[in-house]
């Protein structure tokens, strides 16, 4: 609860957002994708993408927390695996006319608005994320209205229209030198929607904040108490924690970072072992770039009894080899948007990659 100039109390939002139902439903259709092949299916599935892929002058961009086999099969054909900016980015700066985004529905967004010429297809549009649900454009709205003498700033994982309505897009790899600039120029900050993201901000740069209480449903349940436990059991692991996790969990690393600024964390050689507080999909990457190395998922307290893997996001789950096939051929799941909207949100986007092109990031 925060207010307004008149010291009247402004309600943002009303959480929570996201039921169980919800979550079911997306474990449902995860499960369906994750689901064993049978004999020679998986080998089938890649053939035809493979195919699909160059009669539809298309190229897959996958998350880093979509499965090895979405990440593994976006490299193999040209395409590219990262976060959610710098997928939007290879898909503007790669030829092919399609591009199928394998991560969630903000993504597809940000890859349209930045590409409106080209077809964006994803394996499934319901994908979405808790921060995207837990900041609805009326309910954010309403909160910018209520406080015109901030401004507002939206991390990546928000709907368009969000976007639309807001000042500045930021990254978490970007977070943090944006609030600086705007604290230099004695800004007030309206943040939405991750609360721990937003108060690690707060803590690191001192700037008046006005925090959203949205959070991701995977880094909010890291708990610092097993990540001690664990500790114990590697006393050489470094622990490195996505700056969505909270406070209690962000105090126990050793590195704090961005998905890209993990997984180069994991690039230092004086260190073997890792307990890493993020979604697990990011291991592909980290195996990868060193596979003799040890990588431990941090403990974390389960999205209810009806998750599959408790560490993974429910959302990215729903990304698979089947429904990628399938949406190849169909060209069903097209995003589209309305194009003021889209036009809208390139500003805030666009401030924050002018920005990134003219800062040393750490
Ligand atoms: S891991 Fe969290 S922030 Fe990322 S898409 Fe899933 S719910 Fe959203």
């Amino acid at each position: 609860m925060t207010a307004n100039a008149e010291n009247q109390p402004i309600k943002f939002p009303t959480l929570p957002l996201i039921d169980q139902g919800l979550l079911d439903r997306a474990w449902a259709e995860a499960a369906r994708q994750g689901a064993e092949y049978e004999p020679g299916e998986r080998e089938a599935l890649l053939a035809r993408i493979k195919r699909l892929l160059q009669e539809q002058d298309a190229v897959l961009v996958a998350h880093y927390y979509t499965s090895d086999d979405l990440q593994q099969l976006a490299e193999e054909t040209g395409g590219y695996v990262a976060d959610s900016l710098e997928m939007a980015r290879f898909g503007n700066e790669h030829p092919a006319s399609t591009l199928i985004v394998a991560g969630v529905r903000f993504m597809g967004e940000t890859a349209k608005i930045l590409n409106p010429e080209k077809r964006v297809l994803m394996p499934d549009v319901e994908a979405t994320c808790s921060l995207d649900l837990e900041c609805p454009v009326d309910l954010f709205t309403e909160f910018c209205d209520a406080h015109p003498d901030y401004t507002s700033v939206v991390y990546a994982n928000t709907s368009a229209a969000v976007k639309a309505r807001a000042d500045w897009v930021v990254t978490s790899g970007i977070a943090l030198p944006i609030i600086r600039y705007l604290a230099d120029r004695k800004e007030k900050v309206l943040w939405a929607p991750d609360r721990h993201l937003g108060s690690y901000v707060q803590r690191k740069t001192g700037v008046e904040m006005l925090i959203c209480p949205g959070s991701c449903v995977v880094h909010e349940q890291f708990k610092a108490e097993g990540i001690r436990a664990l500790k114990k059991e590697y006393p050489n692991a470094q622990i490195l924690v996505h700056p969505e996790s909270p406070e209690e969990v962000v105090a126990l690393a050793d590195v704090v970072g961005s998905t890209t600024g993990l997984i180069k964390a994991t690039l230092n050689p004086e260190v073997q072992e890792f307990i890493v507080a993020t979604e697990p999909g990011i291991f592909y990457k980290m195996r990868q770039a060193s596979p003799t190395k040890t990588f431990l998922e941090a403990p974390n307290g389960g999205l209810g009894g009806s998750c599959q893997s408790c560490l993974r996001c429910p959302w990215m789950a729903m990304n698979g080899l089947r429904n990628l096939a399938q949406v190849l051929e169909s060209g069903a799941n097209e995003i589209t948007l309305d194009e003021e909207i889209r036009q809208k949100s390139l500003i805030p986007i666009h401030r924050m990659m002018n920005f990134t092109r003219n800062t040393k990031l750490p």
